[in-house]
């Protein structure tokens, strides 16, 4: 099965939330982007992927055009692990993360969709998972800022059937209404980015002992500075999540081994996709540590997580960003359900592929 055409496609969802507009890296999020690759056969089979989007989105798209694309075309699709390695090798001096390797995580996970399309199976299941069923998700609230807001928005969440949140914000204070908020019985992480250098993270992680954080994640600028990682976990003490900003299982591999990780993030659409998330999984298994997938996204991307939810049982929530889009990528198909579950598509590849109106409607002109 051969491949014979590679197209990304861009799209931008108007999104509801509860704050003002908000963003990461540089932008303001005033539609939610996603960047989605469709890779067409000989065989007449069509898979979809997706690479990390958002702001770098029109870079994403050229390097596949012009650099990914006309590397993978005419290559066998089922060979996903020779094919995929040929093209890191190649690629690798253009950067082992980024956007060269969210361009590659695209096309892996639109191969694993046609493997799965070909063989009439589930990802999951040719990925060597259990039959799952279903798992619950996390709200993962954007940046809110005034601490009333966020505690509303706690409650709304709590209303709609969620357990576990997870807040972006930066002080003690809005960590303090959530929890008040939301009392004992439920799980607030609390994710800032990288926003504060060790001897903050380590203030900070104190001021935020009290309010129980399941988890503290990305506490310290840069994010390789793992002994800064280790002081913030022990200042407290807080258990640490990390790794959305890091790609491949090699670069993981000092991530597992550090005592100052509790929870290794690997994110589908940047971390080379659904063959390296496989590894990075293994790897976290073998070095107990917890996996806590990144997937703020609502492609392909998304539906390639919910599979490796079911491959790797230790997995106890997924990520959701907490926004309302205007239309949902996949009809009904990865949409939270009111007792705070998603159910894990038993399809044949993803188990959906995205609806051909939404791709039109929202298409963004790049
Ligand atoms: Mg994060």
């Amino acid at each position: 099965m051969k491949i014979t055409a590679i197209e990304a496609i861009p799209i931008a969802i108007p999104y509801r939330h509860n704050g003002p507009v908000t963003g990461f890296g540089g932008a303001l999020w005033t539609t939610a982007n996603y960047l989605i690759l469709r890779v067409e056969t000989d065989e007449g089979l069509t898979g979809y992927g997706e690479a990390f989007g958002y702001n770098v989105i029109p870079v994403t798209k050229t390097f596949i055009e012009r650099t990914l694309a006309p590397l993978a075309i005419g290559r066998d699709a089922t060979d996903i692990a020779g094919l995929m390695e040929d093209l890191k090798k190649t690629l690798h001096i253009f950067g082992r993360g980024g956007v060269t390797q969210y361009a590659l995580s695209g096309l892996d996970i639109a191969l694993w969709d046609l493997a799965g399309k070909r063989a009439g199976q589930p990802v999951w299941k040719l990925a060597g998972g259990h039959a799952r069923g279903q798992v619950p998700v996390y709200a993962s609230l954007m940046r809110l800022t005034e601490p009333d807001i966020v505690a509303a928005s706690c409650t709304q969440a709590l209303e709609r059937g969620y357990r576990e949140i997870k807040l972006h914000e930066k002080t003690v204070e809005a960590v303090a209404a959530a929890r008040r908020t939301v009392g004992d019985g439920v799980e607030l992480m609390l994710d800032v980015n990288c926003a504060w250098d060790v001897g903050t993270a380590v203030e900070m992680a104190q001021g935020l002992a009290p309010h129980r954080l399941k988890w503290l994640e990305e506490p310290v600028w840069p994010p390789e500075d793992l002994d800064g990682l280790v002081r913030t976990r022990r200042a407290a003490p807080v258990p640490i999540a990390t790794g959305e900003n890091t790609a491949n299982a090699w670069a993981f591999k000092p991530l597992a081994a550090c005592e100052g990780i509790d929870y290794l993030q690997p994110s589908v659409t940047k971390v080379g996709g659904i063959t390296e998330f496989l590894r990075v999984g293994m790897l976290a298994e073998l070095n107990g540590r917890t996996l806590a997938p990144h997937s703020p996204y609502s492609g392909p991307g998304f539906l390639a997580t919910l599979h490796m939810t079911a491959v790797f049982g230790g997995i106890g929530a997924i990520e959701r960003l907490y926004i309302d889009l205007d239309a949902p990528v996949f009809g009904e198909v990865g949409l939270p359900r009111p007792d705070g579950t998603i159910a894990i598509p038993d399809g044949p590849g993803l188990g959906a592929d995205p609806d051909p109106d939404i791709l039109r409607r929202y298409r963004l002109d790049l």
